[in-house]
């Protein structure tokens, strides 16, 4: 099937008489005629479901058709993205570990590096995204235990060179984990340009309609986890009965040890009935995507108009596929049906002209959010980064001009004729 039909179909098929509609399991167990069917399952020997912590029917669905847009062997939800990010790394290191990442990621996944992580023993070493594989080369040590990055990059729009990364992570026999959430599979699948793990936070493009928290972890199946320093996977599980799981699981021991082991003691599971509006809204997800990056590359094409002439407003326009872009190279060979919705830009006059801009727009909903179905903004200078100084905000990347715009599904002429009185405020 091809990713439009993918989104609809996979994932849940009813038998004779069953509903049509993905049934939500509102139910945190699930009954057997036998302690010993059971039992089974507790010691994985058989495939199924018992606890919700564990497992959901509602949740297998979205994990069916996940792991099938990003071309994996398996996928499981988590209750945000936060809690992906984290899974996916402690599934591998662990205290007296390294780590190393591109600088270009979400903010809430640098704290988690920079401190959790830190704080547990695990130390990351920051690089920038563009790097090349010979220049990640020097960053290696004997502990270094995987390498992190982030398609495109929330909220800086850079671009991750996925080959290069996953040349030098598989150089030293370690895998490459990549966040998707931006470009989500529509746009990009990471897996074929040698990603071996794929992370999300469904809470953006992937539910679409900013309703329900949720994050995913998908499993290529495609890294030789013998080949490289993996006792956890490669080595018996005394908590598992002294399950091996590569022997065991073959190309899905990754993934597998992530729920029986660590969902099993982090509980981070989805409910029900995220998972269920998960599954909903992604079956839209192609749908949305394509008019995302049409509405974007609309607004972006009427921001350059406003940066010249004598009523110029704007100052500077990152979208990564405008072609005087600095990433517009990477864009074309990782991103060649569009990056996503979202558009950062300054607005001339700096952080008093933006926030003016800001109290000014009528159907951008000003808000702590980013890809969903409504056009949205925030202006980090007066909110997420408002105890920061001008000179700090410049050290992270973030001018006091910079507003993030994240273009929705409307019609883009309202979308652009709001931008336009909003400018006109100013
Ligand atoms: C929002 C976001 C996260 C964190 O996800 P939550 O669902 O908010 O926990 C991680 N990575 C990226 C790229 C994000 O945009």
């Amino acid at each position: 099937m091809k990713r439009d039909t993918i989104c609809v179909q996979e994932g849940y098929s009813p038998k004779n008489g069953e509903p049509r509609v993905l049934p939500i399991y509102q139910s945190t167990t699930f009954k057997y005629d036998s302690s010993a069917e059971m039992g089974d399952l507790f010691d994985l020997k058989k495939d199924g479901f018992f606890y919700t912590r564990l497992a959901n029917p509602t949740a297998d669905a979205p994990e069916k058709k996940l792991a099938a847009l990003e071309g994996g062997v398996g996928c499981m939800l988590t209750s945000s993205g936060q809690a992906a990010s984290l899974i996916s790394i402690l599934n591998i290191a662990s205290a007296g570990d390294h780590i190393i990442s591109s600088s270009s990621i979400y903010g809430g996944t640098y704290n988690l590096f920079f401190k959790t992580l830190k704080e547990m023993g695990i130390e990351t070493t920051f690089i920038p995204c563009t790097s090349k594989a010979s220049e990640i080369e020097q960053y290696f040590r004997k502990n270094t235990k995987l390498v992190f990055g982030e398609t495109l990059s929330n909220p800086s729009l850079d671009i991750l060179d996925i080959e290069e990364f996953a040349k030098a992570a598989h150089s030293h026999n370690v895998p490459l984990i990549v966040d998707n959430t931006f470009p989500t599979p529509i746009n990009c699948r990471p897996i074929e340009f040698g990603a071996d793990i794929v992370v999300h936070s469904t809470s953006k493009y992937l539910d679409g309609h900013a309703v329900a928290l949720g994050g995913a972890i998908i499993d290529s199946g495609n890294f030789d986890w013998t080949k490289g320093n993996y006792p956890m996977l490669t080595e018996p599980d005394e908590s598992y009965h002294g399950v091996t799981y590569t022997e065991t699981f073959g190309k899905a021991a990754f993934i597998v040890k992530a729920r029986a082991h660590l969902m099993r003691d982090l509980g981070s599971a989805p409910a029900p009935m995220n998972a269920f509006l998960l599954n909903l809204g992604m079956e839209t997800l192609a749908l949305r995507m394509k008019r995302h990056c049409e509405n974007a590359k609309k607004v972006a094409d009427y921001l350059v108009t406003r940066m010249q002439g004598p009523d110029a407003k704007i100052s500077w326009i990152n979208y990564p596929d405008l072609p005087d872009n600095p990433n517009n190279a990477l864009c074309k060979k990782y991103l060649p049906n569009g990056s996503s919705g979202v558009i950062s830009f300054g607005i001339k006059g700096g952080r008093e002209a933006a926030t003016k801009f800001m109290d000014s727009v009528k159907l951008a909903a000003v808000v702590t959010h980013v890809a969903d179905a409504r056009t949205s903004l925030l202006h980090p200078a007066s909110t997420t980064h408002r105890q920061l100084t001008d000179e700090q905000l410049k050290d992270c990347g973030v001018t006091p001009d910079l507003i993030r715009f994240s273009v929705g599904i409307e019609d883009p002429e309202d979308i652009i004729a709001d931008i336009d009185q909003a400018l006109a405020n100013i």
